[in-house]
């Protein structure tokens, strides 16, 4: 058997349509969608990833502002670039890119943007909302996810989640979306014992670990839903996920690519949130 593609650059693609339609219509109306962009340091996978966000904004028609840096700056001037843009009317989006230097409180830089503009969803009272079920912002990588799986009519309602991976921005979130879709959720991570004990349980296995190939076909229940967040650069330089794909295709019903899975999708979620935002300034 070979499991079925879920295509995110097919999906961000057909999203993409729909938000840049959605940006003209509230530009008609006098709102121009903007989305601020911090960086810290010379990080080039951050980099690449700060470019690949202002391109899809540009695409999209949303505005982009970016700031950038030195990896030794004094954490007083970011903070006083976060205080600008949270008074600044024309910015609807702010977002900093992860990981800072270890000299900036990554978790108070997270929580000085304003919530009404924190389009990444990792303020503390975004989580919070998110943990009661209300929430402002969804965080855009786990938001993609519950795409892709609507996008296969997956079905949810008392499924086994299995997520490997138990991170703020990743694998928590992730774990209170599938809840409030009616999964029963398991988080494993490093200190899990059998992992594949767990991962063989799951309908839906999320892996978001950071270890290249580490999930692989053995672990995998027959016709499971197979998401990899995973982005590991191989020493070939090829990109690759956390699920080895050859082996989980053979047994999964349906597994998302790396690249070209999950990936885009978190920029399109990106974009979705910048654009509620400003939708919200009606
Ligand atoms: P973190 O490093 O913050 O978290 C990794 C998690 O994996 C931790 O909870 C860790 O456990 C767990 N883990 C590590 N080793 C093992 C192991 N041997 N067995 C079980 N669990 C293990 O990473 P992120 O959540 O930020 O990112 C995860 C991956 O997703 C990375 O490859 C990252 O590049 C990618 N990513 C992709 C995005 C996309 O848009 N596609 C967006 C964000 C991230 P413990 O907590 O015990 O240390």
């Amino acid at each position: 058997m070979t499991a079925r593609l879920i295509d995110g650059n097919a999906l961000s693609t057909a999203l993409r349509t729909d938000l840049a339609t959605r940006t003209a219509t509230l530009k008609a109306q006098g709102i121009v969608p903007a989305l601020a962009v911090i960086l810290v340091g010379d990080d080039p996978a951050s980099a690449v990833y700060v470019r690949n966000k202002i391109a899809a904004c540009e695409k999209t028609g949303i505005r982009s502002l970016h700031f950038n840096f030195a990896a030794d700056v004094a954490p007083a001037e970011v903070f006083a670039k976060i205080a600008a843009l949270n008074a600044d009317a024309t910015v609807h989006g702010i977002l900093v890119q992860l990981p800072l230097p270890k000299h900036i409180d990554a978790d108070a830089v997270l929580d000085a943007i304003t919530v009404e503009k924190d389009v990444d969803g990792f303020h503390a009272q975004n989580i919070g909302a998110l943990t009661q079920g209300k929430p402002r912002f969804i965080p855009c990588t786990p938001y993609g996810v519950m795409k892709m799986l609507a996008s296969i009519d997956a079905p949810l309602k008392g499924a086994e989640a299995v997520i490997v991976g138990r991170s703020n921005i990743v694998g928590k979130p992730m774990a209170l979306l599938l809840l409030a879709q009616g999964c029963t959720v398991t988080i494993c991570h490093s200190q899990t014992r059998d992992l594949a004990f767990h991962t063989r349980r799951a309908d839906i296995l999320i892996a978001a670990i950071g270890r290249p190939k580490m999930i692989t076909g053995e672990m995998i229940k027959p016709d499971a839903i197979v998401i990899d967040v995973g982005i590991n650069r191989l020493p070939d330089g090829k990109l690759c996920g956390d699920v080895d794909f050859v082996s989980v295709s053979e047994v999964a019903s349906a597994i998302t690519p790396v690249p070209g899975g999950v990936g885009p999708m978190t920029i399109t979620m990106l974009l979705t949130n910048t654009l509620e935002a400003a939708e919200r300034c009606l």
